[in-house]
């Protein structure tokens, strides 16, 4: 009964990539980047790339610009995925 809209094990694995820092030979996050993935991708999809950013960043009100980079790079990922007709 909870499989409503369940992320893929994939999707999170990629939003947790970018979050920690997505780089060549880079296929794992960290363990707390990985934690922090679900809540991601949740705001994620609501498309606040500066809550997004923010949560990426720690929790800071104002993310760097680095976390936005990654924010951005996460709303395409999650956009970009196919449905499964
Ligand atoms: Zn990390
Ligand atoms: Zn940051």
């Amino acid at each position: 009964m909870s499989t409503t809209n369940e992320p893929s094990a994939n999707l999170l694995n990629e939003v947790a990539l970018i979050a920690c820092g997505r780089r060549e030979g880079k296929t794992r996050s960290c363990r707390s980047c990985a934690r922090k993935a679900p809540a991601l991708l949740n705001i994620a999809s609501t498309g606040a790339l500066d809550a997004l950013a923010a949560a990426i960043c720690g929790g800071h009100s104002r993310a760097c610009r680095d976390c936005h980079t990654k924010a951005e790079a996460i709303i395409n990922e999650t956009m970009a995925v196919p449905c499964n007709a």
